[in-house]
């Protein structure tokens, strides 16, 4: 059987780009939401208002022939700019020449990629919510918002894009046998803020990096909006001292950003409302497996198959980068979907479980070592190795952030490989590493360079 129709379950990020991608190839979509069309009620009920969009993301819109139109309405952060406790900053660029990661607001994201699914022809269904799926015929009942009877919609296939908390990974799950299942909660959790424009407009912080405020156990981050204004995650302890059940008062949140984020505070007017309105989130992981049903008539997508805590900023992107691949699967295929589908999975779920990891990782990195000042004379080391080796050692962020062509997985074991060579590296260093960009240095980086090339 040819396969022709094709449900998506949900209408997040990652489930409007498949639409977009599935339409254009062909298949008669059908794009199923739970919630209003964002695109026609002026809030946007999502989770973090905007997103760190970088090059895997980027090459998935492309393909779907919309990058730029997205590009437009980013703002590329070429930098992390560090506030010390004592309000110095420091800056350390992402990458080499132009490379930046984007900020970009998810709801106008969404909206576009609604925009787009609706001009090539996705049939949209909103305010309907995914209660059953059958992985043998994927058949998906929806129960509408209103009160009305339920819907089943059957496809040659049917897609849960449908989050972290997916209702269609449920249902495979209580009819699949072994079926791989954790989620791991984190300690810690968030809490969005917010430094609004300057009187005319203008950012009060410089719009092209992505602040942090790293201070050991939890840190605050702050990404630039279009509007002039700046977005603020507080990511802070659930539990503990100090924690968010600490912070019990507005005296004490007061007393606590005084302390640990003075430079901020000036800029935070709404700080003390903010921090009692908007909500505690937590942060989870999401491990499964499969993605795909023994039928392959349903598979996970997104966050439905690896929700992953967002200190890489990679969520989405490694969403994007899903859809990207499944459509390379096809191609290499010729659309023979249950042969793309068992590809698909065999590419993805270990990159999925690299990524979930890195993110993990990374949070130790960007609360407490970007602060450190041997960690960023590490990072010097290894800018300037990249520069004399580029095809041999290229630092982990560079791989995750701005190498599409590698996938997760293979970043996460040449970043394991690269970490020993760095430590051997470091431990020869004349002065305790900072004779480095010295003759001497220069001279010991060659030659252990060049045993690691050889090996
Ligand atoms: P979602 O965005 O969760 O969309 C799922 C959709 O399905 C929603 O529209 C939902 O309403 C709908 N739905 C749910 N249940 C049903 C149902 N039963 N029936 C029908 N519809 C349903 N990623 C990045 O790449 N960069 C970042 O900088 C970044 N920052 C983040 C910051 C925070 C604080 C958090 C929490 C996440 C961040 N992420 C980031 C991750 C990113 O938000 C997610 O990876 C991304 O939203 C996943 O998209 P998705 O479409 O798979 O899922």
């Amino acid at each position: 059987m040819k396969t022709q129709s094709i449900t998506i379950a949900g209408a997040g990020l990652v489930g409007c780009l498949l639409a977009v991608m599935l339409r254009k190839r062909g298949y008669a979509v059908t794009l199923v939401e739970r919630r209003a069309d964002i695109r026609t009620t002026t809030a946007y009920a999502g989770r973090s208002i905007n997103l760190a969009l970088s090059d895997r993301g980027l090459k998935a819109l492309d393909v779907a022939g919309i990058k730029d139109a997205i590009l437009q309405v980013a703002i590329p952060m070429r930098g992390r700019m560090m506030h010390g406790v004592d309000g110095n900053t420091t800056y350390q660029p992402y990458g080499v020449g132009n490379q930046a990661i984007n900020s970009v607001s998810r709801g106008e994201l969404n909206r576009v990629l609604l925009d787009q699914a609706a001009a090539h022809g996705v049939e949209c269904l909103f305010e309907h919510r995914c209660v059953d799926i059958d992985p043998a015929t994927g058949a998906a009942t929806f129960e509408p918002a209103n009160g009305g009877p339920q819907r089943v919609i059957e496809a040659d296939v049917t897609f849960g894009a449908d989050g972290a908390f997916s209702a269609v990974r449920d249902a495979v799950m209580k009819r699949t046998d072994r079926f791989d299942y954790s989620q791991t909660y984190l300690e810690h959790g968030y809490k969005e803020l917010h430094i609004p424009a300057g009187p005319n407009g203008e950012f009060l912080l410089d719009k092209h990096s992505l602040h942090i405020w790293p201070r050991h156990s939890y840190m605050m981050i702050a990404l630039p909006n279009l509007d002039g204004s700046f977005t603020c995650t507080l990511f802070f302890a659930h539990e503990g001292n100090p924690s968010f059940r600490t912070l019990d008062s507005r005296s004490a949140v007061e007393a606590f950003f005084n302390e640990h984020f003075a430079d901020a505070v000036p800029l935070m007017p709404t700080l003390l409302d903010d921090f009692d309105h908007n909500p505690e989130s937590s942060l989870v992981t999401v491990r499964c497996n499969p993605w795909v049903s023994a039928s392959r008539r349903v598979a996970l997508i997104g966050d439905a198959a690896h929700a992953i805590c967002p200190f890489y900023g990679q969520g989405m992107n490694a969403g994007f980068e899903d859809c990207r691949v499944l459509i390379e699967c096809l191609d290499e295929f010729n659309d023979d979907w249950p042969r793309a589908l068992e590809r698909y999975q065999e590419l993805r779920k270990p990159a999925g479980d690299a990524i979930a990891q890195l993110a993990l990782d990374n949070f130790i990195e960007m609360r407490d070592k970007v602060a450190d000042e041997r960690f960023l004379l590490r990072k010097r080391i290894e800018s300037f190795i990249h520069a004399n080796y580029p095809d041999r050692f290229t630092p982990l962020y560079t791989l995750v952030t701005f190498s599409p062509n590698v996938p997760y997985n293979a970043a996460y074991s040449m970043g394991k490989a690269q970490d020993v060579l760095m430590e051997h590296l470091m431990q020869r260093l004349p002065n305790d590493g900072h004779g480095w960009d010295t003759a001497e240095g220069h001279a010991i980086i060659n030659n252990v360079m060049e045993s690691w090339c050889a090996a």
